[in-house]
């Protein structure tokens, strides 16, 4: 062949066409083979034996392509090329090979046969076929991806929708509750207030009870409205400038009545110049209504219980606190503790009732204000729940120096 004729040394020309699996085959102008080169065993084991035989002889695929083999001859096709033909080795293997079919031309230009090469590509069309195969596994997974993705979203959408439903099933039967629940508490009163006639003490003892159980009764429908107004994020708090002091005083002053019942000793712990709180006044009460509350209900008879209102550690919010020493919280119980419906075995113990609900609105009414609510317990010795409110104008927060402690 002629490689030396363009200055590639044999050598060279040969170790490229073993490496690249390549055979070549040279004709003269009747189409007789007069020499065969490159890696053995693609167009023929024996090159010696190949020689004088015609090309299509050599390669079956060329029988019938007898015309295209003249027309290259005869300089009309410039090149034909036949792929993924295959052989049968000796050894039994298929083998793919591309052929491609060139006019071999002499030293003077002329056409003077044709240059048939041949090349092994079984290696390549593994790589290509092994590729294409990731691709169509690759495609299927996307088209199951796809199809699991639209599920997911019809399963999310049907989700959403049941949870609509719940809420405003909740909503409905939390109203329906609550209508018959006033003129029950109504008459109540005007009995225990004996406008209608004297009671025994036994009857008080009872209309006592039907009052204690109407309020809890209220307290739950308002809680579970609550959570559905806060689930469907339709809680708008009306944020005023306000004396949190003030209201504390009076969530404080409301709940006398329950702590002098259980015998607790409430201390008041407000400064008398902190500036105003950002809040909105009914919710803030309910917050700390809630902790005060809870600080009672968790507190055995003649427990203690103290409120604090100070500046926050964190600037421009005012921090309210409920420390009591009552039946604490097990360290197991408190990552769980704002969870809805969650109840604390401490607290499951000591009988009070209670649906868990309490916490988990508070901590969205604070957040809501744009407050933090944390709490520190320990078992058996006592709890301190606080709460942050935003101080209304920012910049002043004016040291506080003295305590006024309030007993009640
Ligand atoms: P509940 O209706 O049970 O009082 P809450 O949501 O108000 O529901 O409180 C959730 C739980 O947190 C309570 O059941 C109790 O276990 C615990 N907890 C709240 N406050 C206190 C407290 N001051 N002392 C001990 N446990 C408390």
């Amino acid at each position: 062949m002629s490689f030396q004729g363009h200055g590639m040394d044999s050598t060279l020309a040969h170790l490229i066409l073993r490496n690249c699996k390549i055979a070549y085959a040279i004709t003269d102008d009747a189409l007789t083979v007069v020499e065969v080169g490159g890696e053995g065993g693609i167009l023929c084991d024996d090159h010696e034996v190949c020689l004088g035989q015609s090309l299509p002889d050599l390669v079956p695929e060329l029988v019938g392509l007898e015309e295209v083999l003249a027309d290259i001859l005869g300089g009309d096709l410039p090149r034909f090329e036949l792929a993924w033909a295959n052989r049968e080795t000796v050894d039994g293997q298929t083998i793919y090979l591309t052929m491609v079919d060139l006019p071999h031309r002499d030293q003077t230009g002329r056409t003077a046969g044709i240059l048939h090469i041949a090349q092994d590509v079984t290696e390549m069309g593994m790589v290509d076929r092994q590729l294409a195969q990731n691709r169509n596994e690759l495609r299927l997974l996307q088209d199951q991806l796809t199809r699991q993705n639209l599920e997911l979203a019809a399963a999310n959408a049907e989700l959403r929708r049941l949870d609509e439903l719940k809420s405003a099933f909740v909503s409905v039967a939390a109203h329906e509750l609550r209508t018959p629940l006033a003129p029950i508490r109504g008459y109540v009163e005007v009995l225990l207030d004996e406008d209608v006639g004297s009671l025994t003490d036994e009857q008080r003892e009872y209309l006592q009870t039907v009052e204690r159980s109407a309020h809890r009764l209220l307290t739950l429908t308002s809680d579970l409205l609550d959570v559905t107004r806060i689930e469907a994020e339709r809680l708008d708090l009306v944020l005023q400038p306000s004396d949190l002091s003030a209201l504390v005083k009076a969530v404080a002053d409301e709940y006398g009545p329950q702590l002098e019942g259980r015998a607790q000793q409430l201390t008041l712990r407000i400064p008398s110049d902190l500036p105003p709180a950002l809040c909105d006044e009914t919710r803030a009460a309910q917050i700390v209504g809630n902790l005060l509350s809870n600080a009672s209900k968790y507190t055995p008879r003649g427990g203690w219980i103290v409120v604090t209102v100070a500046p926050a550690e964190e600037d421009g919010f005012l921090e309210v606190s409920v420390a009591d020493n009552g039946v604490g919280i097990p360290v197991a119980d408190q990552p769980r503790l704002f969870d809805r419906f969650f109840r604390a075995q401490s607290a499951v113990l000591t009988g009070a009732s209670g649906a868990g609900l309490g916490l988990p609105i508070t901590r969205s009414l604070v957040e809501l204000h744009g407050g933090r609510i944390w709490f520190e317990s320990e078992l058996s010795k006592g709890s301190t729940f606080s709460v942050t409110f935003p101080v209304a104008d920012e910049p002043a927060l004016t040291p506080i120096e003295s305590t006024r402690s309030t007993e009640i």
